[in-house]
């Protein structure tokens, strides 16, 4: 079975489920309990495979990872409460005082003030242009030991020269993080470009029903961790190949607690078995409609990998399979980017992205307001700039409304302009 779709619709069944159910039951049972204490003992060891307690996973996660790790043809995968946490989790179990990290300078905010929570722990941080492997190469010190990127990054959308930064990271024996957010299984798989370990926010794309939170961490299987100094003892078992994971896993759920609930893990994989659907018509729409917003005269830029004018447009065309849902653009100067998110009528003023439903903000004044005009220079984001995460609405409906609050947009400024000049 090669099919994405196919794969996490029969995956569960065919593994066998519980009573021939078709689809896998919800289990929200937070204790597990034993014939006997040498049984309880050797599931407690990691002798023999079972579940002791929910904070560190349950059949129903457990049925969710196994569905993610087809999903990214990965070696292991850990979900979490939110993305925020997975990515927290990851970062602090492999992580001690006086180790460098490189990050993207392009990061989500969340990602990036955590990048500056790290630091604060002691952990040197280099935040650097993800988009040439050269900047990257730069900044590698004897104490380096992960690199952490985001395929497209949010909202400027930069593709990061993840096949550049791979070879790299495997090179000096770096662990390679990609935050795959964006592109999502169905349009690039990160182990492809040598990635260690990809992460998601589940609440995105793969869930897409904008009802639920997750995270997930996976292991691709291609960083030798007995290399790795900051492997405790405990974890130093079985292949070195499941000692990063094995650690991410215990430290991240048993000791720091993010772990994601059942109803969640019921739910995101509910969302998962249409993921390759959604995604098609997202993409197929955000591509259509950055398009038709190039062409008109109220915009100034729109920014769009699947653009031929987007810097990395040649890049994103041969890693990807599609572009992603997600474009940001600013409009001409003199109209006001509020007057013009005003008048959406459709579309959702909101934060959250790669749901079913088209979204818009206004970025510099909500989320990456924290970081003051500097921090958004430095990404390349503009007062005015508007983020659009596209939905599965039908492309005319979207243009439509797009094309009447551009409109308005454009007679708020003409009024203006008419006001000054009296
Ligand atoms: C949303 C997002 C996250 C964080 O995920 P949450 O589930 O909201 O915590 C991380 N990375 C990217 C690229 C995101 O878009």
């Amino acid at each position: 079975m090669t099919s994405l779709t196919t794969r996490i619709l029969h995956a569960d069944r065919l593994g066998g489920v519980e009573h021939g159910a078709a689809r896998k039951p919800m289990h929200t049972a937070v204790a597990y309990g034993y014939p006997s204490a040498r049984e309880l003992a050797a599931v407690f060891q990691g002798e023999k495979p079972g579940y002791v307690y929910a904070r560190q996973g349950n059949p129903t996660t457990a049925a969710l990872e196994a569905k993610i790790n087809l999903l990214e043809d990965a070696r292991g995968t850990v979900t979490f409460s939110t993305g925020m946490a997975a990515i927290a989790a990851t970062l602090i179990a492999l992580l001690r005082a006086g180790d460098h990290l490189i990050g993207s300078q392009y990061l989500f905010g969340n990602s990036y003030s955590f990048m500056l929570t790290l630091q604060r722990m002691g952990i040197e941080v280099s935040l650097v242009d993800a988009t040439e492997a050269g900047s990257v190469a730069a900044a590698v010190r004897p104490n380096t030991r992960i690199v952490f990127v985001e395929t497209i990054a949010n909202p400027r959308t930069q593709v990061a020269d993840l096949a550049g930064i791979g070879t790299l990271c495997a090179e000096c024996g770096l662990v390679f993080i990609v935050d795959s957010t964006l592109t999502t299984p169905v349009l690039f798989r990160p182990r492809d470009t040598q990635a260690s370990l990809v992460v998601h926010s589940l609440s995105k794309g793969i869930a897409g029903h904008g009802d639920t939170l997750g995270g997930a961490v996976c292991d691709t299987g291609l960083f030798d961790w007995s290399g790795y100094a900051n492997i405790l003892e405990p974890y130093r078992k079985g292949s070195p190949v499941g000692w990063g994971l094995q650690q991410i896993r215990k430290k991240g759920l048993r000791d720091m607690g993010g772990t994601l609930r059942a109803e969640d893990a019921h739910r995101i994989a509910t969302g998962a078995e249409t993921l390759e659907l959604r995604i098609a018509r997202t993409n197929a729409n955000a591509l259509a409609l950055a398009q038709w917003l190039e062409h008109q005269p109220q915009v100034a830029r729109v920014y769009y990998p699947g653009l031929p004018s987007h810097a990395q447009h040649g890049r994103a065309a041969e890693l990807f399979s599609a572009f992603g849902p997600l474009l940001s653009l600013e409009l001409q100067a003199g109209l006001r980017h509020f007057d013009f998110l005003d008048a959406l009528r459709l579309v959702i003023l909101s934060s959250h992205l790669a749901d079913n439903r088209t979204l818009a903000i206004p970025v510099a004044d909500t989320i990456f307001y924290e970081m003051g005009p500097e921090g958004r220079a430095a990404m390349g984001i503009a007062d005015s700039l508007v983020r659009v995460s596209v939905g599965i609405e039908h492309i005319d409906d979207l243009k439509e409304d797009f094309a009447q609050a551009l409109l308005a947009a454009g007679e708020g400024g003409l009024v203006r302009a008419g006001a000054r000049g009296r």
